[in-house]
């Protein structure tokens, strides 16, 4: 594929530059990430537009933003890891050394900050989107098994639980609603958790809300209602939620349950079950191509990047690209591509 879709950055480094300015100058960045999306879809490339991925200021942005055009990812919805901070700013550090490649999120509501005082990083989050101008606010974990690469690293610590009808939950969902800004929920799929949610989403009807990994359930004998069926009436009933698409492959075991967690492979065919497919097709503006990077997990992107194609693939050809970066960039920018 043709390595040439925008400049590559100066440096590898991005802490050698100075962070971006603020609030983002987004009409000219998106001036850039346009350029980029036409400039694969002319080589014939389905652009693709990784909606959640967690990052840090530590990645070489030189050698990445050569994968990500090797494997034709357009852009990434970078969110940053505060680590103890209060809050990172890696996602302006990221977009000043690369403005092609990396939409500007907020930090996600990741361990210990969120964790340790979620009203604390509410606020902080509300502060910085205000000041900063992030059209996305990043994945805030509210119900969160500890995930595959931890439990092979020995860390099972993060078996994060703070309900999502919590005061912190209450202020995402109110800024949300007030801004128009979207954000992201970690919510493990659980017959105990749907009814939570929706009485949120029944509250907030303009907060935008993506909620990722579509059909990752990772123990089934907690389920018994979530499947095409009631994701479609959740789709059906408010109109302000969305969809991550981010799974692993077909053939991934969660290792906490020792069960297949991506219900919504068929894994025999390496595509989506046609249920699913149907699902995603009546409504690609709900769904969204996702990579769910994280800094420990950055040798597996070429096969994240395969398993989100798989899906694309598995689709009909008209709603293929709406679903790889149409629907993202109208959720973040309220404008056709
Ligand atoms: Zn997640």
């Amino acid at each position: 594929m043709a390595a040439d879709f925008s400049p590559i950055p100066g440096t590898a480094r991005m802490t050698d530059v100075a962070k971006a300015p603020v609030p983002f100058d987004l009409s000219t960045l998106k001036q850039n990430w346009r350029q980029r999306i036409l400039a694969m879809r002319a080589a014939g490339v389905m652009p693709i537009i990784d909606i959640e991925s967690n990052l840090s200021e530590n990645l070489d942005v030189q050698r990445f933003a050569r994968q990500m055009d090797a494997e034709g990812v357009a852009l990434i919805a970078f969110s940053g890891i505060a680590a103890g901070r209060g809050w990172s700013d890696a996602a302006r550090y990221a977009v000043a050394a690369d403005p092609w490649r990396y939409i500007p999120t907020g930090d996600g509501g990741l361990p210990p900050d969120w964790k340790n005082n979620p009203m604390d990083f509410a606020r902080i989050t509300k502060e910085r989107t205000v000041s900063d101008g992030y059209p996305l606010m990043g994945e805030y974990e509210f119900r969160h098994y500890p995930s595959p690469d931890q439990i092979q690293r020995g860390n099972t610590q993060r078996d994060e639980d703070l309900p999502i009808d919590s005061p912190a939950g209450h202020q995402l969902f109110q800024f949300s609603a007030e801004s128009g800004i979207p954000f992201e929920i970690h919510l493990e799929i659980e017959d105990q958790y749907l009814a939570p949610l929706e009485k949120m989403l029944k509250q907030y009807p303009k907060a935008k809300v993506i909620w990722c990994h579509l059909a990752q359930m990772r123990y089934q004998s907690r389920n018994t209602v979530y499947g095409p069926d009631y994701v479609r009436k959740l789709i059906d009933q408010y109109p302000n939620l969305y969809f991550d698409l981010f799974s692993g492959p077909p053939d991934h075991i969660y290792p906490g349950s020792g069960e297949y967690p991506g219900k919504y492979w068929d894994r025999t065919t390496g595509r989506l079950l046609p249920e699913w497919a149907k699902l995603i097709a009546e409504q690609p503006w709900r769904f969204m191509t996702a990579l769910d990077l994280n800094p420990f997990i950055m040798n597996a992107f070429s096969r994240k990047v395969g398993m989100q194609r798989a899906v694309l693939a598995s689709l009909p050809e008209p709603v293929r690209e709406i679903v790889a970066y149409k629907a993202a960039w109208k959720l973040l920018f309220n404008e056709d591509f």
